[in-house]
């Protein structure tokens, strides 16, 4: 059967080993006669599905005690809501780092609260988001401040986290959770969608730190993160089979040695296409390398025109998916863990084929 090499920002990439596991025990699980997507959630193999789970995730991001890890519904999105929702009383202050298109989403959801104050403390949109910008100190107290680890669309990487003593750090971890190691002592909460590094679409992680629960009363109670904690992430019917394809995702990742690991990977990979893309004179980068991504590599050709030529041939060769988001243009490789070195190989190898035929005068550049 064919599998291409896909570059999506997500839904994306999968290990290839997982999806055969899945296909090895979707009629049957472990002897049941039902699949796992046929399990009610209450029953003792999805209780232990579920607590695997949540024990993998715990060892590879080195979760201390103090911390809550809740499998969620509703997306990373529905957390721009909720935290606010459960962080933030009367009143109290929060700070953005403002770094891009999602990180934006996160404060127009914030500002929906009138009784909260929502300061960008700091923003790249000067530069279309394609750096970092310096984290100022603070002079005011703030419920916590916000960033986005790593901005998928424009590729920037937050790779220090500032230290702002009492404030928290809330972090959205979307698109590159589990691909770069971090230190969750850095963090008073931490979410991600599961669908770039972690698993199908349906499933959002919340990591939270115990001090930061129940500081507001009142809430509507599915929103109210008590609610999750007190039932183990099953208040409601929890996003079964995708719970089950992430353990499986944990597992992977675990067996090849875990985050850091994963990392050292990850930089091998991500380097040969930006080295790629440095000597080159007819792609580049838009991004500050400093500030560059590991998972998600925007890049351009010398014209709009040659971008779209350039996704065309290169889907017609298994290379899927590399359109870049509209608000940054080109192109842009997503480099999620389970994407193989090989594809970003062979990414290069028709870089260089399509930029010599462009300037051997085929077409006029
Ligand atoms: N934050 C980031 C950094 C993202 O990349 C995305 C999705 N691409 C989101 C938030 C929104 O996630 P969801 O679609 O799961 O709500």
């Amino acid at each position: 059967m064919k599998r291409v090499y896909n570059f999506s920002a997500g839904p994306a990439v999968l290990p290839e080993s997982v999806l055969k596991k899945v296909q090895e025990e979707l009629l049957s699980y472990q002897g049941s006669g039902m699949s796992v997507m046929e399990l009610s959630h209450r029953s003792s193999l999805f209780e232990a599905i579920i607590q695997d789970a949540e024990a993998l995730l715990r060892k590879l991001m080195h979760i201390p005690s103090n911390y809550h890890v809740l499998f969620l519904q509703g997306g990373a999105s529905l957390q721009f809501d909720m935290i606010p929702r459960n962080l933030v009383r009367e009143g109290e202050r929060v700070g953005f780092i403002h770094t891009g298109s999602w990180s934006e989403k996160a404060i127009q959801a914030a500002q929906e609260f009138s009784a909260i104050e929502v300061e960008e403390l700091a923003s790249s949109a000067d530069k279309n988001f394609s750096y970092i910008p310096d984290f100022p100190l603070l002079s005011e107290d703030y419920a916590y401040v916000h960033l986005t680890t790593n901005n998928t669309i424009e590729g920037t990487t937050i790779y220090e986290i500032p230290n702002y003593g009492e404030v928290p750090i809330v972090a959205d971890m979307s698109s590159n959770i589990l691909s770069s190691d971090y230190d969750i002592h850095q963090f008073g909460l931490i979410y991600a969608g599961a669908q770039k590094n972690i698993g199908p679409a349906g499933l959002t992680i919340v990591i939270i730190r115990d001090d930061l629960v129940g500081r507001v009363q009142g809430i509507p109670k599915i929103l109210d993160y008590q609610t999750h904690i007190k039932n183990g992430s099953m208040y409601n019917t929890p996003p079964t089979f995708a719970i089950y394809v992430a353990k499986l995702v944990f597992e992977w990742l675990d067996d090849l040695g875990g985050v850091s690991a994963m990392e050292v990977q990850n930089r091998k990979k991500a380097g040969l296409l930006y080295d790629y893309i440095d000597q080159s004179d007819f792609f580049r980068s838009p991004v500050l390398p400093r500030d560059r991504s590991l998972t998600n590599i925007p890049f351009q050709t010398i014209s709009p025109e040659l971008d779209k030529r350039f996704i065309e041939e290169a889907e017609a060769i298994g290379l899927v998916n590399l359109k870049g988001h509209r608000s940054v243009g080109g192109m842009r490789a997503s480099l999620y863990n389970a994407f193989p070195q090989e594809g970003v190989e062979a990414l290069i190898s028709f870089m260089d084929k399509f930029a010599k035929v462009q300037k051997g005068g085929r077409v006029h550049v």
